[in-house]
């Protein structure tokens, strides 16, 4: 079987579900790498660079799923893909920062976890037009490369809150509701609520310092430059 389309890291302790969404992706032609810790689970994706890591939230060991979720953002925008096995989790997955691309709870149909790494790889190669980049004051947002750019410093940013951002700097100087941040980054297949579009924007506010011209506009959303 080819493994044409790329490689995907699994920090998965259940053996079983572990088989499952090996078997899954690899039908799909993914590279599957399993590790059953978060310490094995990072040597893994230091070593191999995948397109996307599936993390489960509760981990045996030194590290959890949030805590390797921190480590993999330290080190750049790899999409992560959460699993867990309660809902009070999903709370913290969303409220913590901690830059999560999409979340599963278990249990899970093993084919809606294929679509949600293909809507999420989806959205990570399309991007807009190549070579492009969009300045607004001293920020640059590099397109092609999906980095944003403060002077000589890479600000480190998750997949979707570049796709946030690369949105924005699409439709510079406008006026955005939530629902249109929404359909536009998020797609038809994100099931989240308009919160969601804000607790985004308080991100990249952070990230990218206060100064960042994005406004809210009352009643209506936010505008970028
Ligand atoms: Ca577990």
């Amino acid at each position: 079987m080819s493994a044409d389309n790329g490689t995907v890291v699994v920090i998965e302790d259940d053996p079983h579900i572990a088989d499952l969404v090996d078997l899954y992706l690899r039908r799909e032609g993914f590279r599957v790498l399993l590790a059953s810790d978060g310490e094995k689970g990072l040597e893994v994706f230091t070593q191999e660079d995948p397109l996307i890591v599936i993390l489960d939230v509760g981990l045996p060991g030194a590290y959890d799923g949030f805590d390797v979720c921190r480590q993999i953002r330290a080190r750049g925008s790899v999409p992560v893909l959460f699993l867990t096995a309660r809902d009070d989790e999903v709370d913290r997955i969303l409220g913590l920062e901690l830059g999560a691309d999409d979340y599963l709870v278990k249990p899970f149909s093993p084919r809606e976890l294929v679509a949600r790494v293909r809507a999420i790889l989806r959205r990570t190669r399309q991007g807009p037009a190549p070579q492009e980049v969009v300045t607004v004051g001293d920020l640059e947002v590099d397109l092609r490369r999906r980095e944003a750019r403060r002077g000589d410093l890479v600000v480190s940013l998750t997949t979707r809150e570049f796709d946030l951002l690369a949105f924005l700097s699409d439709n510079l100087g406008l006026a955005l509701s939530r629902q249109q941040l929404l359909d536009g980054v998020w797609g038809a297949d994100w099931y989240g609520d308009e919160r969601t579009v804000d607790v985004h924007v308080a991100q990249l506010r952070k990230k990218l310092g206060p100064d960042l011209p994005l406004a809210t506009v009352w009643g209506v959303g936010y505008r970028f430059g």
